[in-house]
């Protein structure tokens, strides 16, 4: 019954957090504050009251429209908060109650920043790469200092995936941006160079049955671009979270145990 209730409770600190990213995504790209100032509809500009501010259960009791003028309220907001809910449950369910389940649940989030305002304006900005780098050096020290893992593994990691994918921007230059290039540095600093390279591949498997899914709804062409970004944050994710017993398996598969 306890795990239960602690769980519920990491769930809704996590849709609370999610609250907080939804602010993030909407006033980073525009350089506003992120730490000042009341959330406002953006149709009427009304201030939000609090009792109406809470994470998903006042879009389910507005029934998605603002209370003062009715404009729709995107779904993306409930969206980005279950999303960041389940990632943090996951890593914890994953993981059990450990300062690892933690580093991921802050890393979720920031991925979660990352794809987002990737979506809408195919930029990845630099102030969250480098909240990543911060990131990801605790947490590299942590591992290496704490849990004895090899220094090396988290020195390769920053190169390996983001050197790969600098020679392919270098060889066409409107596939990828240079925000990619450091995402993965940043990111592969935090996850060391197995599971970057891991993240790498399973992000190209997702971003190839997307495009064949756009393709053949005839909603997308070969000069069709997609922002990188989002489908390299889900190669992360789920490298993290199931990555090692991925990995398990295929060598199960090809040694035969
Ligand atoms: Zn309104």
């Amino acid at each position: 019954m306890i795990p239960v209730m602690i769980y519920l409770f990491i769930f809704i600190i996590g849709l609370m957090v999610g609250s907080f990213l939804n602010v993030c995504i909407y006033r980073i790209p525009l350089e506003k504050t992120i730490v000042k100032g009341r959330s406002y509809c953006p149709s009427c500009e009304k201030l939000i009251p609090w009792y109406l501010n809470v994470p998903l259960l006042s879009y389910l009791i507005l029934g998605g429209k603002c209370k003062y003028c009715k404009a729709p309220i995107s779904p993306v907001y409930p969206f980005v908060e279950l999303l960041n809910a389940f990632l943090v449950l996951f890593s914890f369910l994953i993981y059990g109650f450990t300062l690892t389940a933690l580093f991921l649940s802050i890393l979720f989030s920031i991925l979660i920043v990352v794809s987002f305002i990737d979506l809408r304006h195919q930029i990845i900005p630099d102030g969250l790469v480098v909240s990543l780098l911060l990131l990801a050096v605790v947490h590299a020290v942590y591992r290496i200092g704490i849990l004895n893992d090899p220094w090396q593994l988290y020195l390769i990691g920053f190169f390996a995936a983001s050197i790969p994918l600098l020679i392919l921007g270098l060889i066409y230059p409107d596939g990828l941006g240079g925000g990619d290039v450091k995402y993965m540095a940043a990111a592969g600093l935090f996850t060391g160079w197995k599971l970057i390279l891991l993240a790498l591949f399973l992000g190209n498997i997702v971003a190839l049955f997307y495009f064949i899914v756009l393709f053949l709804k005839k909603k997308a062409s070969r000069g069709t671009r997609i922002p990188f970004g989002p489908f390299l944050s889900i190669g992360i994710v789920l490298a993290l979270l199931f990555g090692y017993k991925l990995i398990e398996i295929y060598l199960g598969m090809i040694l035969g145990y």
